[in-house]
């Protein structure tokens, strides 16, 4: 069982496109929560620092780390391997420190079936409306065109899993959602009362699959 004095679990999963990552920087900036640095075998982004958003690894060196059986969780993503690793985690959980993890289905999956002594919430964002998330993954050229209608394929196959997760939230507004996350969280560490319609929620996924 765990305790008063251990951190929790927080993974937000998403298919591309519907803020994420925007969200999981303001939870862990106003709330101090620690987020997870993954492995991943992707190349670093123009943007991206190295141990800050990733820990950058080759493929010979991700084998490793899954033949050490170091990983929590690991996952193929985009024809990427993508894995958080075990110790930091659980060192923080048992120091108290609170864990966001922005992970894919199959890793959210994973660290489930563990069934880990600490408190887990997992969530699922998803966009408002499928027309809004087209504009958010496509820009004006061709080429971007392509790769849009592409990642609208996968979001299709992706939306699929919501049904796994605790809560579903829909990113309308950042600032909105971020409060219905928190509220979430706050509810379920203090045993509250939770404002979750997940009807409104089944209708919204029925629209965005029709
Ligand atoms: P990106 O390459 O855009 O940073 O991430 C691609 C996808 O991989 C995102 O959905 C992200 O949540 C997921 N991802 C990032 N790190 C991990 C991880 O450690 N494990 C798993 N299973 N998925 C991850």
């Amino acid at each position: 069982m765990p305790t008063s004095n251990d951190g929790i679990m927080i993974i937000l999963s998403s298919p591309s496109g519907a803020g994420k990552t925007t969200l999981v920087n303001l939870l862990a900036k106003k709330n101090n929560y620690e987020i997870s640095i993954s492995h991943t075998t992707r190349k670093p982004r123009p943007k991206e620092i190295i141990g800050k958003d990733y820990h950058f690894v080759s493929d010979h060196e991700f084998k490793r780390l899954i033949n050490n059986e170091e990983f929590l969780e690991y996952a193929k993503v985009f024809n990427n391997y993508y894995g958080t690793s075990r110790t930091p985690v659980i060192d923080k959980l048992n120091k108290g420190k609170n864990i966001l993890f922005d992970i894919d289905w199959q890793g959210a999956d994973q660290i489930k079936n563990k069934q880990l002594d600490f408190k887990l919430i997992t969530f699922f964002i998803l966009p408002p409306s499928k027309e809004i998330l087209y504009d958010r993954l496509s820009n004006r050229d061709m080429k971007d065109k392509l790769i849009a209608e592409e990642r609208m394929k996968q979001f299709g196959r992706d939306v699929l899993h919501w049904i796994n997760y605790n809560y579903v939230v829909i990113n309308d507004d950042l600032e909105s959602c971020y409060n219905k996350i928190n509220n979430l969280i706050n509810a379920e560490m203090n045993d509250g009362s939770k404002d979750y319609d997940s009807e409104y929620i089944r209708k919204h996924v029925e629209n965005l699959t029709s």
